[in-house]
């Protein structure tokens, strides 16, 4: 797929290393061999999977003329938190719409990403309630700032649409490359799968290039059958913007809801063990909101053994520790600090 047709700005320089895991690996068992991807390290303020999108949103907002970015997400959004950076790096202005999925959660004291937005001098804030409509919020936004002469540009929750999903298309076709050149076969790839954009653009990449590897999404807020729709019509949107005829099969799709718990954010006991094994195995930081319950999900798959023995698994670890800084308390019974 030609992506070298879109305007982007560079952000990604180098393949992110994907790297074996063997303590971790031993720890489950040693029935298979655990690799991760490490988006983690991607450049940008904190790192995460948000820079690959946002390399090609950030330049769609500079061919336009834009001069001042709108964005969403929860509370603690690592989204928000890397718009805003790349913004500021950028020399555009930022302005952010919190939706307070969890009710009253906005703190503005809390620490992790709520306290890098200020770090980074976010022009404006706007907290609303969960279950808003974002896009119309962020417009009311926009709509105020144009009136005072500003140009914004509004990147959607989580960059998921066709433009930033192309991010995650161009990851595929890396890692695709990186197994050629490592010498190493994946049998099966597991991916968080948020607002989709990773998702879709990841499994979108790979069969562009007739990889046939499952790829296993693991949900982190919507059920099932909603989330595996959202994929794969972001997934056939994303192939109609680059103009490439590919057949994505519905059965393809595919996003675990089993590791939710309670909802989006909220902690679980198997989110807490995947954070702190990882943490104690290979001295890599997940995520509570994502990573870590992705990695929940690839623990509990194993366990299960879902995965034939000896396979080799692919991780993509999409980054997020920051917020690990807003979740200590959560930590304590099981860290003792
Ligand atoms: C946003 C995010 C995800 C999910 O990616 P989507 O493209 O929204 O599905 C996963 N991990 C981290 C750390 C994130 O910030």
């Amino acid at each position: 797929m030609n992506l070298a047709q879109f305007p982007r700005r560079g952000y990604v320089k180098e393949p992110t290393p994907i790297e074996f895991l063997p303590s971790f690996s031993k720890a489950l068992g040693g029935k298979v061999n655990i690799y991760m991807k490490r988006d983690d390290l991607l450049p940008g303020t904190g790192g995460g999977n948000k820079t690959r999108k946002l390399d090609f949103s950030i330049a769609d907002a500079l061919a336009k003329g834009c001069d001042t970015i709108i964005t969403c997400g929860a509370v603690q959004s690592n989204h928000a938190r890397l718009t805003l950076a790349w913004a500021v790096k950028e020399g555009l202005d930022c302005h952010l719409v919190l939706e307070q999925r969890v009710a009253h959660s906005y703190n503005p004291a809390a620490s992790g990403n709520n306290f890098l937005y200020q770090l980074l001098g976010v022009k404006s804030i706007t907290v609303v309630d969960g279950g808003s409509n974002m896009a119309e919020e962020m417009q009311k936004v926009a709509d105020k700032l144009a009136a005072q002469g500003k140009k914004p540009y509004i990147v959607p929750g989580g960059a998921s649409n066709p433009v930033g999903a192309l991010g995650y298309v161009q990851c595929g076709q890396e890692t695709m490359q990186q197994m050629f050149e490592m010498g190493l076969n994946f049998d099966h790839i597991i991916v968080p799968s948020g607002s989709a954009g990773t998702h879709a653009g990841f499994l979108l990449g790979m069969l562009g290039c007739n990889m046939n590897i499952p790829i296993s999404g693991i949900g982190v807020n919507r059920k099932k059958p909603v989330q595996e729709e959202a994929v794969y019509t972001l997934a056939q949107q994303t192939a109609d913007y680059i103009g490439a005829k590919i057949d994505i099969p519905r059965e393809a799709v595919v996003a675990y809801d089993d590791y939710v718990g309670p909802g989006y954010s909220l902690p679980t006991d198997a989110m807490c063990e995947a954070v702190i094994m990882l943490a104690r195995t290979e001295s890599i930081l997940l995520d509570p909101v994502y990573s870590g319950k992705a990695m929940s999900g690839l623990i509990d798959l194993v366990r299960k053994d879902h995965f034939k023995p000896g396979s080799n698994i692919l991780f993509l670890h999409t980054g997020g520790s920051p917020a690990l800084y807003a979740y200590l308390d959560t930590f304590r019974k099981d860290v003792h600090f």
